[in-house]
């Protein structure tokens, strides 16, 4: 039973995620001048798949989890989006994240749909031939919906590189041939791309140095926080200290490390990978998650989970960017709050799109049977990132709206545009 969905409060964050992004749709659809019923099109999952997944366990005991796939947007391209192994993930957080990549992939310029998947689940609370029984069974119940023409998984919270190759396996042993290109997020030796590991980070880093930039505030010694200390939060850590940036404060779910004079980020990092929880590493002083975002900082990037710049902590942020590697974290009533104090935000469908970015590019790549060096990949990355944040950076100059206000316009218009263009079938 401690396989599945968390408390009450836990499971509530897949609601609040879901009334946030209905939010943020809303008012770029009001200022679109978008009809209610092309609204409620952009409002409504196009497919949503609630699974069984039944677990034997290695003591011989079995139990049932729950998994879903949601295809929130399909009218510019195949369904993108990331699988999330976490005990609280509902169908509402899916759907939230869902929509997120629709608009994602339309403001970058990628030709893809949103979708998003997840297993209620703690990776953490199973062994490695549980998690990978798991994640085969997983991808068996959502075979029919995903292909490299339909839907392209990648990984998101608690699911990383392995998790794509067994879904990668699974798929192409039941198609009889190899189909690298069903997952992006993959090992390098299976068609993998240069670059992808650390591609959400770089985003995240490229953003932060163009909003600095955008400012005219200088990168060298900026004061950094990041909160979540995986994928995308280390990564990020390390890239933005490289940049220049004075790294003071780190967390994952166990706690975090605070140093004003700058944390010597990389052997956390190297720490991380080998499993050793932040709260355990011993440079700098002990702060826990919630502190975190308060310290005294120039840029917060928050890179765990969604609603944690509420209403309730929003006027004790101290920094003056912040910058979203993670999915929703900040509230719609925290938005406005930030705003008024003129705290500016860069949008998580900006900010973390590196991710989805280079997934692209490696799904073009296995399309294509070809493989790009690392180079041509952060190039290609740049250029995307780059073309997109002077989008958002424009429109919110000549219309006076908040950076997430513009992407959502932008994102939303396109999708809005495609599906005005293709017509309502039948
Ligand atoms: P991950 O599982 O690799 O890491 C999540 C991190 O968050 C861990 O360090 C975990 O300990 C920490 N965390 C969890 N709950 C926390 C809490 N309450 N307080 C502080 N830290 C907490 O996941 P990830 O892939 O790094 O994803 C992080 C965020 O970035 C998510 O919102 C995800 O949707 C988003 N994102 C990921 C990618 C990607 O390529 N992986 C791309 C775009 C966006």
């Amino acid at each position: 039973m401690t396989l599945l969905a968390g408390p009450a409060l836990d499971v509530s964050r897949g609601a609040a995620a879901r009334r946030a992004a209905l939010t943020q749709l809303a008012h770029a659809a009001a200022h679109l001048g978008l009809d209610d019923g092309i609204h409620e099109m952009l409002a409504t999952p196009r497919r949503s798949l609630t699974v069984a997944v039944p677990l034997r366990r290695e003591d011989g005991s079995q139990t049932v989890l729950t998994g879903y796939r949601v295809q929130h947007n399909l009218s510019r391209g195949p369904a993108k989006g990331g699988i999330r192994f976490h005990p609280a993930t509902d169908l509402d957080e899916v759907t939230a994240l869902a929509m997120w990549m629709t608009w994602k992939c339309a403001l970058v310029g990628i030709p893809y749909g949103g979708a998003k998947g997840g297993v209620a689940v703690d990776p953490g609370s199973l062994t490695r031939l549980e998690l990978e029984r798991v994640t085969r069974r997983y991808a068996s119940e959502i075979l029919p919906l995903i292909g490299p023409d339909k839907d392209i998984p990648a990984p998101d919270v608690g699911t990383d590189e392995q998790t794509m190759a067994w879904i990668m396996d699974t798929f192409s042993v039941t198609a009889g041939y190899s189909v690298p290109g069903v997952v992006t997020g993959k090992p390098v030796s299976i068609g993998g791309s240069q670059g992808r590991a650390g591609a959400t980070s770089r985003g995240v880093t490229l953003t932060v140095l163009a909003a600095l930039t955008r400012h005219g505030v200088p990168v060298e010694g900026r004061r950094v926080a990041v909160q979540g200390f995986g994928k995308v939060g280390a990564l990020a850590a390390q890239y933005l200290a490289e940049a220049g940036c004075r790294v003071v404060a780190v967390c994952d779910v166990t706690g975090g490390r605070h140093r004003e004079s700058g944390l010597n980020v990389a052997p956390m990092v190297a720490a991380a990978a080998q499993g050793v929880p932040v709260a355990e590493m011993t440079d700098g002083d002990p702060l826990t998650a919630e502190e975190l975002l308060e310290v005294d900082v120039d840029v917060l990037v928050p890179a765990a989970l969604e609603g944690v710049v509420t209403a309730a902590n929003a006027d004790r942020i101290r920094a003056r960017l912040v910058v979203e590697g993670a999915n929703g974290p900040t509230t719609p009533e925290a938005d406005a709050i930030l705003a008024a104090r003129g705290c500016v935000v860069v949008p998580d469908i900006l900010a973390n799109a590196g991710g989805v970015v280079v997934s692209y590019l490696e799904w073009v790549q296995n399309l294509q049977a070809y493989s790009w060096s690392e180079n041509e990949v952060a190039h290609r990355l740049q250029d995307l990132l780059k073309r997109a944040f002077d989008d958002v950076a424009h429109l919110a100059d000549e219309r006076g709206l908040t950076l997430r206000q513009a992407a959502h316009v932008i994102g939303v218009g396109r999708v809005a545009q495609a599906h005005l263009q293709r017509g309502l079938y039948p």
